[in-house]
């Protein structure tokens, strides 16, 4: 008679390296009790922490890598979908005679309320659940001030979790050799329905590789020039940042394995980029403190921030039609790539909160939606932080005034021209503002204004105006 298998239940740890959960339930396997592998797709109970469209593509990709690398492994992985995790999770340990489920760790509050319910409803059924961290170098509840309360400054937090020791990535045990007396009924990978019906995905499919070989292709390229990434990392048209920020929402690659990739190579690329991991669990940590972070400012005062309804401006700036080319030329990498770079993501964040005084819940919510790497807590962190709302905002007199960004972090327009070939043919001192160059130069790189490409919707000056009175009624 088999032994009680158990239930490895993958959700965005999708990876075998590093894997708390996985290594758990091989070691307690022993190689005699099967060891199952899991994936359950309910985005309707996941509310808001359920996965966009762009998302969802990258999430069919990992989920056949995974699938591929666990039948090497010799473990396959089975795919339900339903309405609520805990009564497909029921079925399965029905199904299977499991007796033992364990997972990772995910920080979203819907997302954690849905787990705790689970933990408790089966450990009453006597099923062992064991969860893990998998997703951070520290969880939230270990990095706190001598009186328990939490950090609210990104500097302080930094500091102190620095000094904590960092934990090594976790190894994998021998794997098992029993299979289970009744294999878990599943569901085609294509029948969870995670590709676009129309196919708008080809842009995606051309930057991306959403496996785990594309992600440690990105991470070896970003290492041997990790000495450039504090120079480098600012200008949009360079490859000077990592862009491992899918992979790291996936679970396809971790945290501890970057930390550990960093630690032999010292020098200020290296501290510069281990800050941005901080930033990324500082994000976690401030949604885990302050669960309604993705919908209401940090800073209450904000709550009564008088902001506009424009439909028609919203439109153009989703659309990369605001006549501002940087701007434009951010939203249109992330229509076309499913990804855009950071300093342009503050810029557009910028602009939609500060000049076009819209909600930044609007532009967080579109971000959602169109980014591969979306992301919760990094999300609503960044756009907190842009609209100055967040508990460690920038000021909310400093407006960026997206020509001169533009002027100053891609100086010879290239970015630009990549993302606007309507403009492409303006020369440098006019590429960054096309309404102000002269009629002969705009005829001559054959652009026609209103035509080819908008007027700023917005004058740069009377919008700033109308930011600042608007912040400072507050
Ligand atoms: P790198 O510069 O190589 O940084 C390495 C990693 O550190 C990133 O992959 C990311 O995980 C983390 N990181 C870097 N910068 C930040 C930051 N400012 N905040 C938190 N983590 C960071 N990031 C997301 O992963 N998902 C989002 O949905 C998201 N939305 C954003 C919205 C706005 C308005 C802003 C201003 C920023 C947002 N960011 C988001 C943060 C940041 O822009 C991206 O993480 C970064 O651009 C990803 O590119 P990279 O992997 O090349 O970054």
């Amino acid at each position: 008679m088999p032994e009680a298998p158990i239930l490895v239940w993958f959700r965005q740890d999708l990876r075998l390296a590093d894997n708390p959960a996985l290594a758990f339930a091989l070691r307690e396997a022993e190689g005699r009790r099967p060891v199952l592998p899991i994936y359950l797709w309910t985005p309707a109970e996941e509310g808001e922490a359920a996965p966009g469209a762009a998302a969802r593509w990258w999430l069919h990709h990992a989920l056949a890598d995974l699938g591929t690398q666990l039948s090497a492994a010799g473990l396959g992985l089975t795919l339900q979908q339903g309405e609520t995790a805990l009564a497909l999770l029921a079925a399965l340990l029905e199904q299977t005679g499991a007796d033992t489920l364990c997972w990772n760790r995910r920080y979203e509050p819907s997302v954690r309320a849905r787990d705790a319910q689970i933990k408790r409803t089966l450990q009453a059924r006597e099923v062992t659940v064991r969860s893990f961290n998998s997703a951070l170098l520290h969880e939230p509840m270990a990095v706190l001030r001598d009186n328990q309360a939490p950090y609210r400054v990104f500097s302080a937090y930094q500091r102190a979790a620095d000094r904590l020791p960092k934990p090594a990535p976790v190894s994998l045990p021998a794997l098992p050799t029993v299979t289970p007396r009744e294999q878990p009924r599943g569901m085609a990978l294509e029948s969870l329905d995670l590709l676009p019906r129309i196919r708008w995905d080809a842009g995606l499919a051309a930057t991306w590789q959403p496996t785990l070989a594309g992600g440690e292709a990105r991470l070896q390229r970003f290492l041997q020039q990790l000495e450039s990434y504090g120079e480098r990392r600012d200008l949009p048209a360079e490859q000077g940042t990592s862009e491992l920020s899918p992979y790291l929402h996936f679970g396809q690659l971790g945290p501890r394995q970057l930390w550990q990739a960093l630690a032999d190579r010292p020098g200020e690329g290296a501290a510069k980029f281990a800050s941005e991991l901080y930033w990324r669990e500082f994000s976690y940590y401030l949604l885990m403190h302050n669960p309604q972070m993705h919908r209401a400012p940090l800073q209450a005062r904000f709550e009564r921030l008088r902001w506009r309804e424009a439909p028609d401006q919203l439109a153009a700036w989703q659309r990369g039609q605001t006549g501002y080319p940087l701007v434009d030329a951010g939203m249109r990498q992330l229509w076309q790539t499913g990804w855009m770079h950071n300093r342009v993501r503050m810029v557009v964040a910028s602009f939609l909160t500060k000049h076009l005084l819209l909600p930044w819940q609007a532009g967080a919510a579109w971000f959602l939606d169109t980014l591969v790497d979306a992301d919760l807590a990094n999300n609503a962190q960044g756009w907190q932080w842009a609209a100055g709302c967040g508990v460690d905002a920038s000021p909310y007199t400093r407006i960026f005034n997206p020509t001169l960004q533009g002027r100053r972090f891609d100086a010879d327009g290239r970015y630009l021209r990549h993302y606007l070939p309507e403009l492409a043919r303006l020369p440098e001192c006019y590429i960054h503002e096309p309404a102000a160059a002269p009629p002969a130069v705009l005829a001559a790189a054959g652009v026609q204004l209103g035509r080819d490409y908008p007027p700023p919707i917005v004058a740069h000056r009377e919008a700033r105006e109308r930011a600042l009175a608007t912040y400072a009624a507050l």
